[in-house]
């Protein structure tokens, strides 16, 4: 269980201030439904949250 890799995060708009939950092993990049700002870039495979990290869900 603690080996676990993927996790649901809660993040941060840093445009509009919305919060919505992404996956931070997403394959593809993730943006705020509210403005469109990225809050996930896709990087070679991996993910990059460019938001910021409210909480960690799991
Ligand atoms: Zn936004």
């Amino acid at each position: 269980m603690s080996k676990r890799k993927s996790n649901f995060l809660k993040v941060k708009c840093g445009d509009c201030g919305n919060q919505q939950v992404v996956f931070d092993h997403a394959a593809s990049k993730v943006e705020c439904i509210i403005c469109g700002k990225s809050l996930v870039k896709s990087k070679g495979g991996k993910s990059e949250i460019v938001a910021q990290i409210v909480e960690v869900l799991d």
